[in-house]
């Protein structure tokens, strides 16, 4: 089986505080999969050591075949940035860019000239309802719209699989469906996978198949092979 983000037997401890206690996960090309499970169980750091941002005690996390734990700094970043997607809880845009700035950053990031950054960031306004809020400050709009724009500016580099750590959890139910909704539908469309972590049911409903953690282990193992 040719999975896109594989990893195995993963454990990571805080201190003397296990997060994680041997994890298998395999999530296909295009897929949408949903982390579920109380609060404290693990799934962020399930999610920081599958997208290379915590490094785990013991286990392997893949990513189209190359070890991304073994990766060094510079590797890991690279893919964090070219090729992975980030959505987190509160946005975290810039407050003093504009949206279209916002969602134009990795692509200027990237070295890609202003010119050319923007005019792509431009064409993913209207795919996620963000028309004519472009010059607005990420204070001016509400925080649904801002979570769009969150979207917009992890699929704006065309990454291969976004993370997304809670991204309604700020959010009222109706914004929260709104922002799942277009975040489902564009990944689709950009036959990106979609790894988001949740522990509300509905939001998880959103996703091809679900993932649930509990002290540190998924409820349901699977076999990854
Ligand atoms: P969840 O995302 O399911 O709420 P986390 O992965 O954030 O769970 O946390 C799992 C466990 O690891 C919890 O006991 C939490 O307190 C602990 N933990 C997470 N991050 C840290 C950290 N940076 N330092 C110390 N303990 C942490």
């Amino acid at each position: 089986m040719n999975a896109l983000l594989r990893a195995r037997g993963l454990h990571k401890s805080f201190g003397p505080t296990p997060a994680l206690r041997g994890v298998d996960v395999a999530v296909e090309a295009g897929e949408v999969v949903a982390v579920t499970g109380p609060s404290g169980s693990g799934k962020s750091t399930l999610l920081h050591c599958l997208a290379g941002i915590l490094t785990p005690d013991a286990g392997q996390v893949s990513f189209d075949g190359r070890r991304v734990d073994l990766m060094p700094d510079r590797r890991r970043s690279q893919l964090r940035r070219g090729t992975f997607g980030f959505v987190f809880q509160f946005g975290q845009l810039v407050p003093e860019l504009p949206v279209l700035e916002n969602v134009a950053l990795p692509l200027l990031l990237a070295g890609r000239g202003r010119r050319a950054a923007l005019a792509a960031a431009r064409a993913w306004l209207p795919r996620l309802g963000l028309d004519g809020l472009g010059d607005r400050l990420p204070g001016e709009i509400a925080g649904g719209q801002g979570q769009r724009a969150a979207i917009a500016r992890a699929l704006v580099g065309g990454p291969r699989i976004v993370f997304a750590d809670e991204p309604t959890g700020s959010l009222d139910s109706v914004a929260g469906d709104q922002v799942m909704e277009l975040l489902v539908e564009v990944a689709r469309a950009e036959r990106t996978a979609v790894l988001v972590v949740t522990h509300e049911a509905r939001v998880a409903a959103y996703a091809d198949r679900r993932i649930k953690v509990r002290d540190g282990v998924l409820a349901h193992p699977v076999a990854v092979p």
